[in-house]
């Protein structure tokens, strides 16, 4: 299985090297050519409105669009989930939201005094572990609409959802050594067994 990440800009060398752990074929994306190889793909977190702006650069924003839009299985990640939603508050007027996800965020929403902080997430589809959860500038989800499932919230909000084939997280679960989500991605959202 080919699992794309997107490096455009960003945290996106911790994602190749949790996805290669689990002995998937995974690889840095930057161009159309290796996009088209994506049998899945991972939006990085970073900074969402530079993102959007190099993925126009890169000409790489519609036909990205286009991939998810189709079923491309796509895990979005903080700046990620934030490219991912239908509905971006506080953001650049001109910054894309793909509509992937039926969700609206809020850049930056945790406010500057808890900036970034790590909390042990109890997400019932990875099992009873608690999973660390690492927030840096993270967007908040303020809606979430339709058959988007909420699979771990903090203090009432959704951090980590999932619509068919795409899931999002508002933090950064590339920064540990904990793959189950990874794991999760990989083989419950797009389909594929690794062992
Ligand atoms: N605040 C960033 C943005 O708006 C997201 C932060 C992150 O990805 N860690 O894009």
């Amino acid at each position: 299985m080919n699992v794309g990440v997107l490096a455009l800009q960003g945290a996106f060398a911790r994602h190749v090297e949790a996805l290669t752990d689990l002995g998937v074929e995974a690889f840095e994306v930057r161009n159309q050519g290796q996009l088209d190889r994506c049998d899945a793909i991972v939006l990085p977190g970073g900074e969402s409105t530079t993102m959007s702006k190099l993925l126009d650069t890169f000409e790489l924003a519609e036909p990205l669009a286009k991939m998810v839009a189709d079923g491309l299985p796509t895990f979005g990640t903080c700046a990620g989930m934030i490219l991912l939603a239908s509905a971006i508050s506080d953001g650049r007027p001109d910054q894309h939201a793909f509509g992937a996800i039926d969700i609206d965020v809020r850049r930056n929403g945790y406010g500057r005094q808890i900036d970034s902080f790590e909390t042990d997430l109890v997400i019932p589809e990875l099992g009873p572990e608690p999973f660390t959860a690492v927030f840096i500038r993270a967007p908040v989800v303020e809606a979430c609409r339709g058959t988007v499932q909420v699979l771990a919230s903090v203090d009432g909000d959704p951090v980590l959802c999932r619509q068919d084939s795409v899931l999002v997280a508002s933090f950064h679960p590339e920064l540990t050594d904990d793959r189950r989500l990874h794991r999760y991605f990989v083989e419950q959202v797009a389909g594929f067994d690794v062992d």
